[in-house]
């Protein structure tokens, strides 16, 4: 279990790396993955701590209305909303999430025929 101290994307928002900052609002903040799998691939990541979708709190609404947005919007600027896009999250090891604080990955840039599973 990470918390603020010792999660990647909690030092990203905060930034810790000088990670380039591609969209943010309120409650979210959007950066390129470091191994994009199509030509645009965009992570936006709570500025919350929230370890992964099961951990959503029904206070999160907010949270989650101002990530779904931040998603739209940078599909917006990367030119996606004519040719479509892909929102995925990976919640869980099977699912093959690797990075446990909440993330959305934007995905498009390409046609995207790859099977969910
Ligand atoms: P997931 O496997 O769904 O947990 O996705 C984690 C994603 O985070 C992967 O696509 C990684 O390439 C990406 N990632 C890991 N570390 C960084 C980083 N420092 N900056 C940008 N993307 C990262």
């Amino acid at each position: 279990m990470t918390d603020r101290s010792d999660c990647i994307f909690c030092r990203i928002a905060d930034g810790a790396f000088g990670t380039d900052i591609v969209a943010e609002n309120e409650h979210a903040v959007a950066f390129r993955d470091i191994q994009p799998q199509t030509p645009s691939h965009v992570l936006v990541v709570p500025r919350k701590h929230i370890t992964g979708l099961r951990e959503l709190e029904p206070e999160d609404g907010e949270l989650t209305v101002g990530v779904l947005q931040l998603a739209r919007e940078v599909a917006r600027r990367e030119g996606l909303l004519d040719g479509g896009y892909r929102v995925t999250t990976n919640d869980g090891a099977d699912a093959g999430q690797t990075v446990f604080h909440l993330h959305f990955h934007v995905l498009g840039g390409r046609r995207l025929t790859e099977p969910l599973g």
